[in-house]
């Protein structure tokens, strides 16, 4: 049958930004959840675990030593700290899903991206929330920060959006339905762009 997503040899590499709050983790997991030749790459990161995040599925967790000798030995297509915590790509884990035709979705922060669109042929995505009110209210929605990171998370993000331009699309993820649209969207598109 033909399908309507994962018609490639060798899948593409699409990076995801958006501050934190905006709705990212949600709309790349329906995404994955929709298509089975989609899979979200699993950073490693010296940040400890949220009460809901499993090792190996959310992150790799790993101490600030293991991270520093994965740096060392190139082990990082991109690294940067963010919030305090040191969180990095894993360069083997996206190569090899690409070479087994997956398509795969880098969720990370501004700096991180900047890195990529030197060195790696990806779709870089930006999500904004509809506005700084409603990111705040989605981050005290999701608990899982303290009134402090809450405000440097906030600050971070207005700098982060002022980015967005950098990106090959921009997406405000308003409406989730709508936003999820757009994003199924943009990978149905680069699927089927010609010189691929
Ligand atoms: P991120 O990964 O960008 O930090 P999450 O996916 O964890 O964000 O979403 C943050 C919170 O906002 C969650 O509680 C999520 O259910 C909620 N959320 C996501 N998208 C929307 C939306 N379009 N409208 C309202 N709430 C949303
Ligand atoms: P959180 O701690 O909320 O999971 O993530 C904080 C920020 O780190 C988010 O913006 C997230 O996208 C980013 N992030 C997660 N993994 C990576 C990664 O591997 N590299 C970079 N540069 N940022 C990442």
């Amino acid at each position: 049958m033909t399908q309507i997503l994962g018609g490639l040899k060798k899948g593409l590499a699409f990076v995801v930004s958006a501050p934190a709050g905006t709705g990212k983790t949600t709309l790349v997991r329906m995404l994955v959840e929709e298509f089975s030749c989609v899979v979200e790459s699993v950073s490693h990161t010296t940040r400890s675990p949220r009460p809901n995040e499993v090792e190996g599925r959310d992150y790799f967790f790993i101490s600030k030593p293991e991270f520093e000798k994965k740096i060392q030995a190139g082990e990082f297509l991109e690294y940067a700290e963010v919030f305090g915590n040191l969180y990095g790509t894993s360069k083997k884990f996206v190569l090899q899903q690409q070479e087994k035709g997956k398509h795969v979705v880098l969720v990370i922060d501004t700096q991180g991206a900047l890195q990529l669109m030197e060195k790696m042929e990806a779709t870089f995505i930006f999500i904004s929330p509809p506005s700084l009110e409603e990111l705040k209210s989605r981050l005290h929605r999701r608990k899982s920060e303290t009134e402090e990171a809450m405000a440097q998370r906030l600050s971070w993000a207005q700098k982060e959006i002022s980015l967005a331009g950098r990106y090959h699309y921009h997406i405000i993820n308003d409406h989730l339905k709508i936003a999820y649209e757009v994003l199924r969207s943009i990978l149905i598109a680069e699927e089927h762009k010609t010189g691929l």
